[in-house]
């Protein structure tokens, strides 16, 4: 327990997409593996409740956590970094304060005041902004604030970061503002007029940034930083140099380097003494850059186009293939290209196949189709959430022969619902966050691929879906050799189907790409790269 919790704000200037979700994350890193307590929020801006109404081409995927909040992606890097758990509370919209605000004014909370943004709506930024702190399990908080200081929408988040600044201790809360230093190739210079004006925009709104981060193409010499410190009113030492790295997960050993960690650790008055311990994280560097194998891995999806719509499996497959020593390349491929003719020369040349999660019926006959070619090829596939389903709906058309077999989701009026709503999502009509969502207790026969991959039968997974397996055809699908090896012990919903005659055919309802992280690579994923690289071998 901890009375004392430390804040670290996250800004972003000059441009949006600059990482301040793997700045953040990395810090965090770092702080945590010298022995802290930390956790990462993220404040978006946007009035969406929750980012799960969001189109992924719009926002990326949404990322699910273990409590069943849909939230942004962001909170994805951070598990996959601290390898902790995220909750509701890490992730607020400007939509869920409003909502709050209107809930109270409707009970009549505010005893007949108006209702502004300063007070009231800052006052419930803020008392978010500390709720993870005043639970005592965190010593140290870090706040990323979503979009780009100077935004109309994000001046409440500032003005509350202004006030809990003026609150708390200088030792209790600092800011750190992630810039771009452009560089003109024809002056062969980097550019710090852009930092300069967004860190006087901060300014304007009360806000002294404590450390810069600055990125850039090439590195920053001890002048510009001397530069930037003058003008920005840091010390040269609170200017820190954030180069393109090859990989995300080089970036907390970049930050380790140019001290970002002990910089933030003096300001917040907090010992530097312990040297972070980082050997398992440098072990998985040194795995996942010196492979020795490599697999092509394709990913059948019809949001192939914006790669973020997939980061949780992509990134699963990082840990993975680190863990088999083994590069794996991605190639997304989009499922409304796929048909049975063209089948071969899509697919052939891969070594395994996943069927990605997905909505509605565009794309899903390219699925069925690259379902049946790696069926009936033998190459290894793994199918999540829809493309569980789908493998489900292939089967019974293709092997059982239920020609019209499919997902009520595509065809309500179908004989053959294989894949059918769950009973209690049938009188739900509101759209946000009322699908089957977070973690699901799943049994595991022992017989199966799942158990050699978890070697355990009892998992907890988590799910975003309202459609399931039909358990009318369990009987007959597994006469005809697909199997049920993963059920919900309570509902008894089918978590998981396999087929046993084929190296690798493995489909689940659930997600488990939202639970893999560095030091802990899905088993299943891990499974299908070795699956994967057995196939290439053969
Ligand atoms: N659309 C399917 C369902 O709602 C699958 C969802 C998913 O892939 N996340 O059940």
């Amino acid at each position: 327990m901890t009375h004392n919790p430390k804040y670290i704000f996250v800004t972003g200037g000059v441009t949006s997409s600059l990482g301040k979700g793997i700045i953040s994350a990395s810090l965090a890193k770092l702080l945590q593996a010298r022995g802290y307590t930390v956790t990462i929020q993220k404040f978006d801006p946007y009035i969406n409740v929750d980012p799960g109404t969001l189109n992924p081409y719009e926002h990326g995927e949404c990322y699910v956590t273990e409590d069943g909040a849909e939230t942004d992606l962001d909170l994805g890097h951070y598990e996959r970094f601290l390898n902790v758990a995220t909750s509701q509370a890490n992730n607020v919209t400007t939509g869920r304060i409003y909502q709050s605000v209107i809930d109270k004014e409707r009970e009549g909370a505010y005893l007949g005041k108006t209702v502004q943004v300063i007070p009231h709506i800052t006052d419930e930024i803020k008392r978010r902004m500390k709720l993870l702190g005043d639970s005592g399990q965190y010593e140290i908080i870090i706040t990323e604030l979503g979009g780009t200081v100077g935004d109309i929408e994000s001046l409440p988040y500032i003005e509350a970061v202004r006030q809990l600044k003026w609150e708390l201790k200088p030792e209790d809360c600092i800011v750190i503002h992630l810039t771009l230093l452009p560089y003109l190739a024809t002056a062969h210079e980097l550019k710090t007029k852009p930092t300069q004006h967004s860190v006087k925009m901060l300014l304007e709104s009360g806000v002294q940034p404590d450390v810069l981060v600055c990125r850039a193409e090439h590195p920053i010499n001890k002048d510009i930083k001397k530069k930037i410190a003058l003008f920005c009113n840091v010390t040269p030492s609170s200017v820190i140099e954030a180069l393109d790295l090859p990989t995300i997960y080089d970036v907390p050993m970049a930050m380790l380097k140019e001290k970002l960690d002990k910089t933030v650790l003096s300001k917040l008055k907090l010992s530097a003494k312990n040297e972070p311990d980082m050997d398992s994280w440098l072990n998985f560097l040194t795995r996942h850059k010196n492979p020795k194998h490599e697999v092509k891995i394709g990913l059948v999806g019809k949001y192939v186009e914006l790669p973020d719509a997939y980061k949780s499996i992509a990134e699963a497959f990082v840990h993975a293939g680190a863990n088999r020593e083994c590069k794996v390349r991605l190639e997304y491929i989009h499922s409304e290209l796929i048909t049975d003719e063209n089948a071969h020369h899509k697919l052939g040349h891969l070594d395994g196949v996943l069927v990605a999660p997905g909505f509605g019926d565009r794309g899903i006959d390219g699925k069925i189709a690259a379902v049946k070619f790696v069926r009936e090829h033998k190459i290894p596939f793994f199918g999540i959430c829809l493309g569980m389903q789908t493998c489900v709906i292939e089967f019974a058309r293709n092997v059982m022969g239920l020609k019209d077999a499919h997902s009520t989701e595509m065809n309500a009026k179908t004989k053959n619902p294989v894949i059918d709503m769950m009973p209690d999502q049938k009188k739900i009509t509101a759209k946000g966050g009322t699908m089957r969502l977070g973690a699901y207790t799943c049994e595991i026969t022992k017989d199966s691929k799942a158990y050699k991959a978890y070697e355990k039968t009892r998992v907890t997974e988590r799910h975003r879906h309202r459609y399931e397996f039909n358990g009318k055809y369990t009987k007959d699908f597994e006469a005809k050799g697909m199997y049920v090896t993963g059920v919900n012990p309570d509902t008894k919903l089918a978590e998981i189907v396999e087929i046993k005659d084929h190296p690798y055919f493995v489909g689940v309802q659930f997600h488990p790409e939202y639970k893999s992280t560095v030091l802990t690579p899905h088993p299943l994923f891990v499974k299908f790269v070795k699956a994967a690289i057995e196939y290439s071998n053969s």
